[in-house]
């Protein structure tokens, strides 16, 4: 199993998504996606502090503030 972005072993697969990601190009897509997602459903107004924490699944999530 390879990064799709740059071919390289894969370390995270994402079956559902027909996914594979090294861990360089798997934290970029962790961070686009969750921007991706708070700015589709409108989750944080300008300024707003956030806890993070995800759990489930085979693969582990990270965690943290922003
Ligand atoms: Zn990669």
């Amino acid at each position: 199993m390879v990064c799709k972005v740059c071919g390289q072993k894969a370390q995270v697969e994402m079956r559902s998504r027909g996914l594979a990601l090294c861990r360089e190009h798997y934290l970029d897509w962790f961070v686009k996606e969750t921007e991706r997602a708070i700015r589709r459903h409108r989750m944080l107004l300008p300024g707003e502090r956030v806890l993070v924490a995800v759990s489930g699944g085979r693969t582990p999530w990270p965690f943290g503030t922003c």
